[in-house]
């Protein structure tokens, strides 16, 4: 099945609820099951919230968020026009965090790539960041494999 979407919506942490399940709606055409939409809303969960808390420091900003379907494949590219990340390897180390005494661990980026995929991250220092991920629904199913 072939399909996209695109929305933009505010910056802020009630967002977060309403993007990972609009993003859940989308693909749910593809008969995910329950491991796989909850991963799916996680990851997304993940980067809406590091729009909101790093990219524009909790003052609200635009996110964009593009769905599209390619068969049995979802595709999710969520971006921000925030302050950027300065080194993009460093940022994706498992408990590498800019945030440290405010309850964050530094494994949203880690979390996305382990439950998608495939996973991409963009940025440049003071314009923003673009997170790229896909997920094939049914991949681990015996007569998809
Ligand atoms: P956690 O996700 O566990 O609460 P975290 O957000 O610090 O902690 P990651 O999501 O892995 O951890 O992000 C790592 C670091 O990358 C962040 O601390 C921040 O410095 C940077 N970062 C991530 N996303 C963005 C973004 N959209 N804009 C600017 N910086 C970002
Ligand atoms: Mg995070």
């Amino acid at each position: 099945m072939n399909n996209h979407m695109r929305l933009e919506c505010e910056a802020i942490s009630e967002n977060e609820i309403f993007a990972r399940n609009a993003v859940a709606l989308f693909v749910l055409p593809l008969e995910p099951d329950l491991t796989e939409l909850s991963d799916i809303k996680t990851a997304v969960s993940e980067a809406v919230t590091n729009c909101i808390v790093h990219a524009y420091g909790g003052q609200g900003g635009t996110i964009a968020i593009e769905c599209s379907l390619e068969e049995r494949t979802i595709h999710i590219k969520i971006a921000d026009n925030g302050k950027g990340i300065a080194d993009v390897e460093e940022a994706m180390q498992p408990f590498f965090t800019t945030l440290p005494g405010e309850e964050r661990s530094g494994m949203g980026f880690t979390i996305m790539q382990t439950f998608m995929s495939d996973f991409k991250v963009e940025s440049v220092l003071g314009k923003g960041t673009t997170v790229f991920m896909s997920k094939t629904i049914g991949a681990g199913k015996k007569e998809n494999a």
